[in-house]
């Protein structure tokens, strides 16, 4: 079985494993990097991101890091750690203008600076893009730049499978290689997971395919805590019936949304805000509308209008061109002629693996970066253009401190036997079972359940049954059989393993959102309404067990801003 010696691991080459990875080899040039993805980088689900990245660039026009911070701790319903979020309203800046002179091509404004546009929830217009095609250019800057570093070893089309710890500290990791279908494994003195979100939990969902939480589930079933993820994001605007984003920049930019009496609906439930409140306040008001009658009637089920037509076909040329294209393309709408018809659809996991600050799980060497991890500054509710702002900021803070952990550090051996009992649990027991369960049902299945019980209104009496559901699928997956046996290019075997996956973190969100008996954020019961700091100003950690998870609870941190009613 093939060995790979790396000082430094990286699983994931989004945003946060790029930026992660630059900044482990600027820092050091004598340690060795390996950046394992399961796509190819500029294939990461990263490049979908639209609409920019938040950042103070303008002091002198008003705006302030104290200004972001408390957008994004109240965006966040006061369960951000506010230690966590004042260090990233600082950084971020720094990030933008290195990938400005990376080469990142940013819209620019008539004056040749910067341009910054309006987004949900930020008070000032702070989210800094590249047309709406911001993610892709962020990702092809970093790409570009990390073949710069010699000690960056790619390993393109790798599916990591688990995480070997002894005395709570990481060693490394395996991996199937994805062409040949060997398992080789990576022995690292430091491991840092960048491995995105779970948005294809859901079935209506902006996310890309690959986006199946594996590094999640591997760190939870290798025990390391996932916090918070009750808390799953609601973008207000997904195209139907595809759930293609459009961007919240399509309301930055000034568009509405209406409802079949052509009421800007908004002002009712957030009238300082209006279209620009955060997105949970939005989907919610969306969601009312459509069940209280006044949504369109579509094909494809009741739907909310999005207007561009007001803006013309310049301006949504030049800032929105993708939007455009693709509600074309999958809708047949062109927003210059007509409004998109759109409705909430799942889009974030504001969860993730446990770190403080500085990316740091509980495990020794182990670090968690962008999507995958919660810091955490999005708290309850994550604002718009504020993740692509997270993966550089903490994927840099991982990098670094990725290296300073390595010096002086020796390799620990992964055993033999952990090689042997890896190759059989994925080859003999996994592969080879036989059983009567299709996993792209159960799949299905799960989809459904999740948007099902656990969307934007919750109760627990809905959830019980959503539990249950969940709990019936994961007996079943121990009995499904993957039908294509080979080893090289087994998309069928990859796939299994990412139901699975799946199933273990739905439990996670469906355990701990039941067991929240309160509405916070994205977080909304309908038999318990209110916010109750006196109970749950708290976060959530779920730890692994075979019955399923368990949860324990750990303060939040506040430095300077209490919690007050939320209003926009
Ligand atoms: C449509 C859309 C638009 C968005 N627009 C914005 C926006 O405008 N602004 C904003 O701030 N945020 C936006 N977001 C959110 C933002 O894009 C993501 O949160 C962010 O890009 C996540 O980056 P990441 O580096 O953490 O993960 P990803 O980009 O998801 O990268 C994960 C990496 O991990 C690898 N990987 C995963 N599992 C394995 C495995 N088992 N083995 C090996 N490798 C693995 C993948 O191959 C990939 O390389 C948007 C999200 C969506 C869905």
């Amino acid at each position: 079985m093939e060995v790979i010696k790396s000082d430094i691991v990286i699983i994931g080459a989004g945003l946060a494993g790029l930026r992660a990875a630059i900044a482990a080899a600027e820092k050091s040039r004598e340690v060795s990097i390996a950046l394992i993805s399961k796509t190819y980088p500029i294939r990461c689900h990263s490049v979908c991101a639209e609409g920019g990245t938040a950042a103070v660039l303008r002091e002198d026009e008003g705006d302030s890091f104290d200004l972001h911070g408390w957008d994004t701790v109240k965006g966040a319903d006061f369960l951000a750690d506010q230690d966590a979020v004042e260090f990233f309203v600082r950084e971020i800046p720094k990030e933008i203008l290195r990938l400005d002179n990376w080469g990142c091509p940013w819209s620019r404004r008539e004056d040749g600076k910067i341009a910054q546009r309006a987004f949900g929830g930020q008070s000032f217009n702070r989210t800094v893009f590249a047309a709406d095609r911001t993610g892709f250019h962020e990702v092809h800057t970093l790409y570009e730049r990390s073949l710069m570093y010699p000690n960056i070893t790619r390993y393109d089309e790798y599916f990591v499978t688990n995480l070997f710890i002894e005395d709570n500290a990481v060693k490394g990791v395996s991996a199937i290689h994805l062409k040949t279908g060997d398992l080789v494994f990576f022995n690292a003195k430091a491991v840092i997971l960048a491995t995105g979100g779970a948005g294809r939990l859901y079935g209506f969902t902006t996310y890309s395919h690959q986006v199946t939480g594996d590094g999640l589930a591997i760190a939870y079933r290798a025990g390391v805590p996932l916090k918070d993820m009750e808390f799953v994001q609601f973008h207000p605007t997904g195209l139907i019936p595809s759930g293609i984003l459009m961007t919240e920049a399509c309301r930055g930019e000034g568009g509405y949304l209406r409802n079949r009496n052509g009421e800007r609906f908004m002002e009712k439930y957030a009238p300082e805000r209006m279209e620009l409140a955060p997105r949970d306040v939005v989907a919610r008001a969306m969601w009312t509308e459509i069940i209280e009658g006044r949504g369109f009637e579509g094909p494809y089920g009741p739907y909310i209008a999005l207007d561009l037509t007001h803006l013309g076909e310049e301006k949504i040329e030049e800032r929105l061109p993708l939007i455009r294209d693709a509600a074309r393309k999958f809708a047949g709408i062109d927003p210059v002629e007509e409004p998109i018809p759109v409705k909430p659809v799942a889009h974030y996991t504001m969860g993730g693996i446990h770190t403080n600050m500085w990316t740091e799980t509980p495990v020794k060497g182990l670090y968690a970066a962008g999507e995958v991890a919660a810091v955490s500054i999005h708290g309850a509710n994550r604002l718009g253009s504020n993740s692509t702002a997270e993966c550089l900021v903490f994927g840099r803070v991982a990098g670094e401190k990725a290296v300073e952990f390595v010096q002086g550090k020796r390799f620990s051996e992964i055993t033999r036997e952990e090689m042997l009992a890896e190759e059989k649990r994925l080859f003999d027991e996994f592969l080879g079972r036989s059983g009567d369960e299709n996993p792209y049902e159960i799949k299905k299945e799960l989809n459904e359940a999740m948007d099902r019980y656990f969307w934007i209104f919750r109760t627990g009496e809905e959830m019980k049954k959503g539990i249950k559901k969940i709990q019936e699928l994961k007996r079943r997956y121990e009995n499904i059989e993957i039908v294509d046996k080979k080893r090289g290019f087994n998309t069928d075997l990859m796939q299994a393993m990412e139901i699975g996956f799946m199933l273990d973190l739905a439990e996670t969100v469906a355990v701990g959102a039941y067991a929240r008996t309160e509405s916070r954020g994205a977080h909304y019961r309908l038999d318990y309404p209110k916010r109750d700091d006196e109970n749950w100003l708290k976060h959530t950690l779920a730890y692994y067990a075979p019955e399923g998870p368990k949860l324990e609870y750990i303060p939040v941190t506040i430095t300077k801003w209490q919690p007050v009613e939320r209003k926009y």
